[in-house]
């Protein structure tokens, strides 16, 4: 098969598995939003899913993302920064996208917000689900204080929450997803202005179906939409 034969065959079966899992989970049909990652793959890849309709797409590392969205300026995409945030980069991150998926802390919310002009630009909180200590992402804790102070910066559209869990077994996955969601909840039912706060960043290739089934908006799908990537790369 050659590589647009291939896109589109594996384009269809993802948006065929979320629907099945909106179904699934009785939720509505289109309420899940897919996020392409197409970290490490050719910009002909994502010319590929614009053309089948596609148009959110995720990127994680600032140097390559930046030649991509130049290259592709022309076409209707809506680009996703949900890699590491180095607060050398917030510039250059605020400035070409239009959401960020893996804000943690209120320092990099601040410099996000002093470098945006324009329409303000979309932010999820990353929360750390399954507390590792390696990971990023912060506390449920503290998730509170941080939502407000992502509230108060003009600049900045706090949308929902973003995970990336690590889990030692299905069970635990499960539990991570249904915490995001509970979190989720609280700050919507919290947040007294109702500003539109809407997305549930949760769900993966591994774990789309269960992440639907726990109120997931919107799954990143890298490995099942684009193929297998180097090793090194895997998240
Ligand atoms: C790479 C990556 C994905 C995609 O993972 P797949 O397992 O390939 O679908 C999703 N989210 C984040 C944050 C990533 O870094």
């Amino acid at each position: 098969m050659d590589r647009i034969a291939e896109l589109t065959h594996q384009f269809s079966q993802i948006e065929s598995s979320i629907r099945d899992a909106e179904v699934a989970a009785s939720r509505t049909v289109g309420s899940v939003h897919l996020l392409a990652v197409s970290k490490t793959k050719p910009t002909s890849d994502i010319e590929t899913l614009v053309r089948l309709g596609q148009k959110r797409f995720g990127e994680n590392y600032v140097q390559e993302a930046v030649e991509k969205i130049h290259t592709l300026c022309d076409l209707d995409i809506e680009w996703h920064y949900i890699g590491h945030i180095q607060s050398n980069k917030t510039k250059i991150i605020a400035t070409e996208f239009d959401w960020v998926h893996t804000v943690d802390r209120k320092k990099i919310a601040s410099r996000l917000n002093e470098a945006r002009t324009g329409e303000p630009l979309n932010i999820l909180i990353q929360v750390n689900v399954d507390l590792a200590e390696t990971k990023s992402g912060v506390a449920p804790i503290n998730l509170k204080q941080l939502a407000e102070a992502i509230w108060a910066l003009p600049n900045l559209r706090l949308r929902g929450l973003m995970s990336i869990p690590d889990p030692a077994s299905d069970e635990d996955l499960k539990r991570a997803h249904q915490t995001l969601k509970s979190l989720f909840d609280e700050l919507k039912d919290s947040h007294p202005t109702q500003e539109i706060f809407d997305t549930l960043s949760m769900g993966m290739t591994n774990d789309l179906g269960l992440a639907v089934m726990e109120g997931s908006t919107m799954v990143r799908i890298g490995t099942a939409l684009f193929g297998a990537r180097p090793p090194k790369d895997s998240v």
